[in-house]
């Protein structure tokens, strides 16, 4: 079977920009399409293509003239989920092919997609569902019953067997298809150094209410086995800087400490980035040590709120004198902190102000500000939803007020886009 895979463009929309010239926060998404290439790997016997339209934004005419394929899967995280129906209905307009969709927001909101030009939703982690779809297709078989695949049916609700995830989804033994982005690899970087990604571990045990990450692996806290990390870093072979693309990369810590020792041990040369909660550094300091002497460089921490009540209402489970510890241990240490600070659309003036008296008194290298959005399929999209006033897609790219703001949208924006500009001086609004 002739299977094209593809990644989205860089497609979400920005009310700052749209309505205010704030042009400095728009989210622009530049990673290599690991997911896609980890399908991939789970597909020898069929013929694969990838596209990524994120380097390549016309190139889906050419490919489907080209390859011509039986099969396209399409992923998508929620600002792309429209994007990826557009992409599907093209498909079916001018290659009559059987399209998928996978990836965060069909296995968060699958009911989204249940629509005429998708025939298949695969929910969660796909690598070995989405290969018993496309063996179940060549055999001729139109509406396989795959735990983990909804097959769409627009006139009625999606219907579906769930998948209970394990490592079985993993298929560890079978590499990501790093070839098949050979020729783009140029366009994967980080401050202008080539940058690859690695998975070492899927889902988070944790539960935040705005976090759609629940969704990949229904809850679980699946971890790579430490060999099937350190031969995925070699494949990308001279790439100096890997980014591990966790949503929580040592949320097992024995596991992280012994992954930690055999990349020392290895002597790969590699400078990492991770992601980490903050009480996971306060715990364990001398876990971040080790990984520093490692190769980490860089930690992306998920700060959130500077109060204890705003870490609860969000179900955090954490408090903010751990932020600030951590914050302390980290920089001791010589680890750069990009932290991320999520401004709710109620947010005042004196919000605001505490919010950057923070980041003064508490300083991180890169902070990072979202808009509190509600997720399709969270909690907090359950909480929300009365009160959503955009419903568009394409503006839930983590920085547009989708409910109401208190301030009024001119100043709520005025001052958002300040935050960028205080605290990153080279950002222009
Ligand atoms: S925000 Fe981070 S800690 Fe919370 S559930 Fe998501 S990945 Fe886990």
């Amino acid at each position: 079977m002739r299977i094209l895979l593809v990644n989205p463009p860089n497609c979400g929309r920005s009310i700052p920009e749209e309505r205010y010239g704030l042009t400095s926060i728009k989210q622009i998404f530049r990673g290599e399409p690991l997911a896609l290439e980890t399908l991939a790997g789970n597909l020898a016997g069929h013929d694969v293509a990838l596209l990524d339209l994120k380097v390549d934004p016309d190139g889906l005419a050419a490919a489907l003239t080209g390859f011509s394929p039986d099969l396209v899967g399409i992923t998508a995280v929620t600002c792309e989920a429209q994007t990826a129906r557009q992409i599907a209905a093209t498909v079916k307009a001018d290659a009559a092919a059987t399209t998928v969709v996978g990836g965060i927001h069909a296995s968060n909101d699958p009911e989204f997609f249940n629509s005429e030009e998708i025939d298949f939703v695969v929910i969660g982690l796909g690598k070995a569902s989405f290969r018993q779809l496309a063996d179940a297709l060549e055999r001729g078989e139109r509406r396989p019953r795959i735990p983990g695949v909804a097959v769409t049916s627009p006139a009625r609700p999606l219907a579906f067997s769930p998948r209970s995830y394990g490592p079985g989804d993993l298929l560890q033994a079978l590499p990501p298809r790093y070839d098949l982005v050979a020729d783009k690899r140029q366009h994967y970087t980080l401050l202008g150094h080539p940058m690859g990604f690695v998975a070492s571990a899927y889902g988070c045990p944790f539960d935040c209410n705005f976090c759609c990450i629940a969704g990949q692996a229904g809850g679980r806290y699946l971890s790579c086995s430490i060999e099937t990390v350190l031969r995925d870093v070699r494949l990308l072979g001279e790439v100096p800087i890997i980014r591990l693309v966790d949503a929580n990369t040592f949320g097992n810590v024995g596991h992280a400490r012994s992954l930690c020792r055999a990349i020392a041990a290895a002597g790969l040369g590699k400078q990492f980035l991770g992601d980490v909660r903050s009480d996971t550094v306060v715990r364990h300091p001398d876990l971040m040590r080790e990984w520093h002497a490692a190769g980490l460089r860089t930690v992306v921490i998920g700060f959130e709120e500077i109060s204890d009540a705003g870490l609860a209402q969000m179900n955090k489970e954490n408090r903010e004198a751990v932020n600030r510890e951590a914050i302390a241990i980290l920089r001791e240490i010589g680890i750069t902190i990009v932290g991320d600070f999520i401004v709710d659309p109620a947010y005042g003036h004196d919000d605001f102000d505490r919010l950057y008296a923070y980041l003064q008194a508490n300083p991180i290298d890169l902070p990072i500000f979202t808009v509190m959005t509600p997720l399709p399929g969270t909690a907090l999209h359950r909480a929300w939803r009365e009160r959503i006033v955009t419903h568009d897609l394409d503006y839930y790219t983590l920085a547009n007020a989708v409910v109401p703001t208190r301030l009024g949208d001119a100043e709520f924006y005025r001052r958002y886009a300040e935050l960028f500009q205080l605290t990153h001086p080279q950002a222009k609004i």
